[in-house]
């Protein structure tokens, strides 16, 4: 919608993608590591919207999806399925406990340098393609998640 301006300077959000290796800073997986496994950017409410997402952070923001982190256990019954099979016996599913790894906000997980193994803030360098990319501030190593 918005035209992206030249200088797409957005301070505000570290560039964490799908694939990096990330550290928790706070909560309770504080000092865990895990793999990102999706990111997902949160726009901030409509007035008198309804959030898809929980109370929390009114505002929006960006949050990753860590695997193993911040996992909700949610107990489900065995229940029949709904559908009455072809003459058969009513299917029944399985109970059980979900493990949903919920996401984080970004503002707590530190991206962690694949070349290092530190948790490092991000600073970029232009390639000579021209080409921008991320690089640990510790080892100035690329930060980027081979395709
Ligand atoms: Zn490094």
């Amino acid at each position: 919608m918005a035209v992206r301006s030249a200088v797409a300077k957005s301070p505000k959000v570290p560039e964490i993608r799908k694939g990096d290796t990330v550290v928790v800073l706070s909560g309770k997986d504080a000092g865990k590591r895990g793999k990102v496994e999706r990111v997902v950017r949160i726009d901030a409410a409509p007035r008198g919207g309804r959030s898809i997402f929980r109370r929390g952070s009114s505002a929006g923001g960006v949050k990753v999806v860590i695997e193993g982190i911040n996992i909700a256990k949610r107990h489900t019954k065995p229940r029949q399925g709904s559908s009455s099979g072809i003459g058969g016996a009513p299917k029944i599913e399985p109970g059980g406990i979900l493990e949903i790894a919920h996401p984080v906000p970004i503002g707590k997980v530190m991206i962690v340098c694949p070349s290092c193994g530190k948790p490092t803030r991000i600073a970029h360098a232009t390639l000579e393609t021209g080409r921008r990319v991320r690089v640990c501030r510790h080892c100035g190593e690329q930060l980027e998640v081979k395709a």
